[in-house]
């Protein structure tokens, strides 16, 4: 398809207006919405409890409380397992930063491992090298909503006695040899933010099966109290607390969410499914993986591009860059997700923590060592990817999908038109 590109002012391959935004909302969000300003109780309220319950429910665990957002549930995790001063924490090079600073946050050291380049995920092979006398637990982040290799990783921490944390914030309703995320490890962290697959504005839910992981992340979550506000409480702190409790109005508008969520992840899959069938022809683009025994949920349908082939090698990120502005230029809503490889962060390159060299320089502490170099995988996934979440989540459908490959199609046709020098 050699045609203009929109972007030298050719015609845009997606039209204005085509793709609808995310959530679809309709009378069920309104009515659990207002049902819960009518009712009087916009703290941990009823829709709290309700929504705890049917989530779990939804997922299959025993025990759910609902949190203000998905770090408060990732640093409950942290928490719940026991991880204190002194200890480290293992997690992927590659994620959203609080994946990692929810270690940070209980002046604990995140210790990092690079990422496999075909799934995005952790590199399992990696994590028995970084294990160290002081690791307690493992945290894995399905990224994009592949799960990771579950087995690989319980068979580590099982031997070594560690814990296994799952970051399941993007990856609602993934699944790995049939069970969902969120029920693979010992405790797990989803989020509720509105671009995650289930929207309550912002929000998120710690779920384990684990009763004493359970008590340990409630005390943590409401004041270091060891009851819920629903129960009689004594207002006494038992434990250093936070305060992360979720209120009623967005447990309303996430339980509305819930009852849509199976549909929402079959139609993201039905159109991965289509842009993959489309996209598998398209010269220079390396596309998402989904492995066997994987149900990938497409919460990120993230493309790289091949820039050895492209002859861009020396310069990834900046020609990434130029295809990028060429796809939004043809109405495609493309992002960047991560731009930068975790440990390339500057609170952990200037380990910029509690003050005074905390967690880090604490004398219970080990050394770590976060030089970039060791992460070689995440730097290069980062400098060449780039992702699509909008266009893939209904109401948008495969029609949606069909015309987002046009785009890539023609973008690729013509890329020798992005180069530098013409
Ligand atoms: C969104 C996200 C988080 C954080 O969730 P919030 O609700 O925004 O706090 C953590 N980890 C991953 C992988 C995420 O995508």
């Amino acid at each position: 398809m050699k045609e203009k590109l929109a972007i030298n002012g050719g015609p845009m391959a997606v039209p204005e207006g085509t793709i609808k935004p995310w959530p679809p909302i309709d009378e069920s969000d309104r009515r659990m919405v207002l049902d819960s300003i009518d009712g009087g109780s916009h703290a941990f309220g009823p829709n709290c409890k309700a929504f705890q319950e049917e989530f779990a429910a939804w997922n299959g665990n025993r025990f759910a409380i609902t949190t203000n957002s998905g770090t408060a549930a990732l640093h409950m995790a942290v928490a719940a397992c026991g991880c204190g001063v002194g200890d480290e924490v293992i997690v992927p090079a590659y994620s959203w930063s609080s994946s990692a600073t929810c270690v940070l946050h209980h002046n604990v050291v995140p210790v990092f491992v690079d990422i496999d380049w075909d799934t995005m995920n952790i590199d399992v092979t990696k994590i028995e090298a970084a294990v160290t006398e002081r690791t307690k637990a493992i945290i894995v982040v399905h990224l994009h909503g592949l799960a990771v290799d579950m087995d690989a990783v319980n068979a580590i921490a099982t031997k070594h006695g560690l814990k296994v944390i799952e970051d399941a914030c993007q990856a609602h309703g993934a699944t790995f040899r049939g069970k969902k995320t969120g029920t693979l490890g010992d405790c797990a962290a989803f989020s509720f933010n509105q671009n995650k697959c289930l929207c309550a504005g912002e929000g998120g839910m710690f779920v384990t099966d684990d009763e004493a992981l359970f008590e340990n992340a409630k005390q943590l979550w409401s004041f270091g109290e060891t009851r819920t506000p629903l129960e009689d409480r004594d207002y006494h702190a038992y434990a250093l607390g936070w305060m992360y409790r979720n209120s009623d109005l967005p447990a309303a508008f996430g339980r509305a969410q819930l009852r849509k969520l199976d549909g929402y992840v079959a139609r993201q899959r039905e159109n991965a499914e289509r842009l993959t069938e489309r996209l598998a022809d398209v010269p220079h683009l390396i596309l998402p993986t989904e492995p066997e025994g994987h149900g990938h949920n497409w919460y990120n349908y993230t493309v790289r591009f091949d820039m050895k082939a492209l002859g861009h090698a020396d310069d990834d990120a900046g020609f990434r860059d130029r295809i990028v502005a060429a796809l939004k230029a043809e109405g495609i809503p493309t992002a960047l997700w991560q731009k930068y490889p975790l440990p390339a962060m500057t609170v952990f390159q200037a380990k910029n923590g509690y003050g005074h060299g905390c967690p880090w320089d604490c004398p219970h502490s080990g050394p770590v060592d976060y030089s970039p170099e060791q992460f070689a995988t995440a730097r290069k996934h980062a400098d060449r990817h780039a992702c699509l979440v909008v266009p893939l989540r209904a109401p948008n459908g495969p029609e949606v999908a069909e015309l987002v490959a046009d785009g890539f199609d023609k973008v690729m046709a013509n890329v020798e038109a992005l180069n530098p020098d013409e």
